[in-house]
């Protein structure tokens, strides 16, 4: 797999420490999925992805998906229901925008990780997170290939 070259073990746990961090500001739970190639509309891979990785397992519906197909150049960030229940509409486009403007120079550990502190900042407004209560309900973990 070609991303494995860009997502070494080193950045992937980069990748996955801002997910942590990012989760304890906001009770929302962030997770990236990297393969080569998106054979189908990027939304529609999105959402079979989300569906994989059972992110629709959290108690208030704010599970994100990070979705990158890396030599296809596509990408997605796909939230789910109780946080489009409750953010405006472009709430993704500029950290989406950011996304493709790193990825075009070639940022794309550094580029996630910035999305990802973003994305933290911008649910806590509407997901704080729960201190002492607050439960990892999706694995944090940098998921790869054609699943
Ligand atoms: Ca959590
Ligand atoms: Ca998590």
């Amino acid at each position: 797999m070609k991303a494995l070259t860009e997502f070494t073990p080193e950045n992937k746990s980069k990748i996955e420490e801002a997910i942590a961090k990012a989760e304890t500001y906001t009770s929302g739970e962030i997770r990236v999925h990297i393969e080569d190639k998106c054979k189908e509309d990027v939304l529609d891979r999105a959402a079979f992805i989300f569906d994989n990785l059972q992110m629709e397992q959290t108690k208030e519906r704010n599970g994100v998906l990070f979705y990158l197909a890396f030599v296809d150049h596509q990408l997605a960030i796909l939230g789910d229901g109780g946080i489009n229940a409750k953010v405006p509409e472009n709430f993704w486009e500029e950290i989406k925008d950011d996304l493709v403007s790193n990825f075009k120079k070639k940022q794309y550990t550094e580029g996630l990780i910035h999305g990802i502190e973003k994305a933290g900042h911008q649910l806590a407004k509407y997901f704080p997170h729960h201190g002492d209560d607050d439960v990892d309900e999706l694995d944090n973990e940098v998921t790869f290939g054609d699943v």
